[in-house]
């Protein structure tokens, strides 16, 4: 090593914070416009991490248009020359790199950021990105139901992310692999009240207007962010260790309905013992308006620490309110790896359905599957790959409950709790697919199961419960 090396490179240790030392020999790149997913090459982006979302944004309800920011806490993964946000029909204004004017170009729902200066490998970098306009619902291959900005003609708004129409309102990296912590900082005129995933910590009156101060400091997917404007009432409840429990009803929802949510405490305390702690600071529950995708299937999505439901009654059902809760552990905490493994997170829902229904009483459960097993009916995707124009099948449900309750069978009840318990605190706050559920259920249970996920899992033909 010659003298003037070795000096250069104490100085770059000494000066770890500075800028460039690592530039010397990482070749610059345009960060990828997809961040690998096999199903779906351009979700997300490559090249960088990111850290927290703010998405503040100043919102007309009768107008439905939206002006504001979201700045974007990142780490680069390379020495990034450009790199990619996905963003869906907003204008943009502007974008700044760490303060300074950077070029963007926008091909439909791919936004290409090239900052003043390359972006030097693994330090952070913040992008703000000034943005108006009024969002748009979007349909996907996947889920072939208009998703995200959802606006009704009262002025109540809902936002519908999964499994990617979170940039129809924020520029960011639309995959659930690269999770951040979330600020939201929500304007609108009084008297429309914001209630969005997280806690809420602040609101401010400034004259006719409210802003509203949200945050979710544990990691969430993008299509797990949501906010939703209408003139609320707030029913709050106590949960398990004095946690609290909030929900969020239009004026006009029925008490007959409200009621059903009486049952998120003890439903928190008993998936507590199953799974271990309830993973968010706080739960509770958001009625949608009957706008899309309520106006053409009815359904609920777990948005992250606060389900949002439709506002029929099947959605106020028990079963429903236990599968949305059920996803805080699997979906919501565990994200999923790549939408393939969809599988996981559904049939880990619907299981825990039966889980609720049966009481965990192996007999009672047993009932429960044989019956739904003689309901099901195969198709010629398998569970563990469903077609990428078909995620949400009744494979992926019940056909996901059914594979782990012959597991269940196949590895006993301690060992099958034991998984659960496990895999909720090994990924917790983290993302694992079916790989990672595998080799744990091997771990935990001492077997071999290729056989058994082959034929279960990954065949055409799904096996009979055994009796
Ligand atoms: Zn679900």
């Amino acid at each position: 090593m010659k003298k003037i090396q070795f000096w250069f490179m104490l100085l770059c240790l000494i000066l770890l914070s500075s800028w460039g030392c690592q530039t010397q020999t990482e070749p610059v790149v345009d960060g990828a416009s997809g961040i690998g997913d096999p199903y779906y090459p351009q979700m997300g982006n490559g090249g960088y991490d990111v850290q927290n979302y703010t998405i503040a944004l100043d919102v007309d309800p009768h107008a439905n248009t939206i002006n504001g920011s979201t700045t974007i806490l990142a780490n680069a993964t390379e020495h990034l020359g450009s790199f990619n946000l996905d963003f869906h029909a907003l204008t943009v204004n502007s974008v700044l790199v760490d303060n300074i004017p950077a070029e963007f170009s926008r091909d439909e729902d791919e936004m290409t950021v090239t900052p003043s200066k390359p972006l030097a490998l693994n330090r952070p970098f913040t992008v703000v990105v000034n943005y108006h306009g009024t969002p748009e619902l979007i349909t996907f291959d996947a889920f072939p139901i208009e998703m995200g900005w959802s606006h009704a003609q009262d002025g109540t708004i809902n936002v519908w992310g999964e499994p990617n129409a979170a940039y129809t309102w924020f520029p960011n990296n639309n995959h659930p692999r690269d999770k951040a912590s979330y600020r939201f900082e929500i304007t609108v005129p009084k008297p429309w009240i914001v209630a969005a995933s997280g806690s809420l910590k602040e609101t401010k009156q400034d004259g006719d207007k409210t802003l509203f101060v949200w945050e979710m400091e544990q990691p969430m997917a993008s299509y797990l962010a949501s906010i939703n404007i209408d003139q609320y009432e707030l029913f709050t409840q106590k949960g398990p260790g004095g946690m609290t429990i909030r929900s969020y009803f239009p004026p006009d929802y029925p008490e007959t309905l409200r009621i059903g949510f009486n049952i998120l405490p003890s439903a928190i305390d008993f998936f507590d013992d199953l799974f271990g702690p309830y993973p968010f600071d706080e739960y509770g529950v958001v009625i949608s308006d009957n706008t899309a995708p309520c106006n053409t299937v009815d359904t609920a999505l777990e948005v992250q620490s606060l389900s949002i439901h439709c506002p029929s009654e099947v959605m106020a059902s028990e079963r429903v309110i236990i599968h949305e809760l059920a996803h805080q552990w699997f979906g919501d905490s565990i994200s999923l790896e790549n939408w393939k493994d969809i599988w996981l997170k559904e049939g880990l829902a619907v299981y825990s359905e039966w889980l609720w229904e049966s009481k965990n009483d192996p007999a009672a459960l047993a009932r429960i599957a044989k019956l739904h097993r003689s309901g099901f009916f195969d198709s010629p995707a398998s569970v563990g790959e469903p077609p990428p124009d078909g995620l949400y099948s009744d494979e992926t449900y019940r056909g996901g409950a059914l594979v782990l309750q012959a597991l269940r069978l196949q590895i006993g009840d301690e060992a099958f709790l034991e998984l659960l318990k496990t895999y909720a605190e090994r990924y917790r706050y983290g993302n694992a697919g079916t790989d990672e559920f595998i080799a744990l259920a091997e771990e935990v249970s001492r077997q071999d199961l290729k056989g058994f996920f082959d034929q279960w899992l990954f065949s055409q033909r799904m096996p009979d419960l055994p009796d």
